[in-house]
């Protein structure tokens, strides 16, 4: 298996866009690819923006900035992906549309080329038994914020090589992350942990334990962590944490995974944490 020299995103939002200047970052050439221009556009603008806070905090010199920035093409030609000896999938979390996705990856790419999937909840098995590589497909799950997170999951499903999953585990080293291994279940490890955590701090409150501040303060200050399980929750989104705990109860049966009815009327409110300018805290 030849090196990983050239690497493709799919998808310029949240994640994809800090994938794709993670990578460029660490020296990979990169083409990010989006399904539209305003998507792409803003992606880019996101990098920009993030590259330019670097700067100003001296952690990285103008030239590097613009050298980084300059290994990256924006297109939103999958055609322009097909040099890629590995592709990054950070699309909608759809199971149909990453299918589709993968099969016309699957079409485009050389046969050596590793194909992986940044999915928090679905079966990475799924999508890779959809391609003619299923050896080559892995997960490969990053942390938001991508170029500050130190981790990254490595995804081994039961017919990905043991070749693929050394080629990513060096690759994650050079980007500066810190992989581990993980299984193909849903919330792979750390979810698997974080998600019941979150689950079970809304339960609290929702007994009325504590107050949301000092659910968030005795876990801040007696635990060390920088937020807060309600504080977290607002930032991760309700929403999504709502639908991983559904997949997660959904394949394992265990009462500790199911969402808590307060989480389901906070998504049915719309009151999806900060992204929505309402959660538990308010900010609007
Ligand atoms: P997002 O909604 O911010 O971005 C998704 C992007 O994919 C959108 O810009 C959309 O236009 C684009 N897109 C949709 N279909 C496409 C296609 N066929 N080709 C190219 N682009 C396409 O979502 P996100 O938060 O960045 O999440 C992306 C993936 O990463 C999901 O699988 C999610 O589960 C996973 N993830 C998210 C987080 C997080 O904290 N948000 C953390 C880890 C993993």
């Amino acid at each position: 298996m030849p090196e990983i020299r050239t690497v493709g995103v799919c998808g310029a939002g949240l994640m994809g866009n800090g994938i794709a200047q993670t990578c460029a970052a660490a020296g990979f050439n990169v083409a990010l690819m989006e399904v539209a221009d305003a998507p792409l556009a803003k992606g880019m603008a996101s990098i920009a923006k993030s590259l330019d806070k670097f700067v100003e905090k001296g952690k990285l010199t103008q030239a590097d900035r613009d050298a980084t920035f300059g290994r990256i093409t924006a297109t939103t030609d999958i055609k322009n992906l097909k040099d890629c000896d590995l592709v990054i999938e950070a699309i909608v979390e759809n199971v149909e549309i990453k299918t589709e996705l993968f099969k016309r990856l699957d079409d485009l790419l050389a046969t050596h080329a590793i194909v992986c999937t940044n999915t928090s909840s679905l079966c990475v098995i799924e999508l890779a038994a959809k391609t003619k590589r299923p050896d080559k497909v892995a997960g490969l799950h990053f942390f938001n914020p991508v170029p500050l997170m130190k981790l990254v999951e490595v995804v081994k499903t039961i017919a990905t090589s043991q070749e693929t999953i050394d080629k990513l585990f060096a690759f994650g080293r050079k980007l500066g992350k810190e992989p581990i291994l993980t299984p193909d279940t849903p919330g792979f490890v750390v979810n698997r942990l974080l998600i019941p955590y979150l689950l079970y701090a809304i339960r609290v409150y929702e007994q009325g334990l504590a107050s949301k501040e000092d659910i968030d303060k005795g876990m801040k200050l007696g635990c060390g962590y920088p937020m807060g399980p309600l504080e977290l929750l607002d930032y991760v989104g309700l929403d999504t944490t709502y639908f991983i705990a559904n997949i997660m109860f959904d394949e394992f049966k265990d009462p500790i995974m199911a969402a808590p009815p307060l989480l389901k009327r906070m998504v049915l409110a719309g009151h999806y944490g900060r992204k929505s300018g309402k959660g538990f805290y308010d900010y609007a």
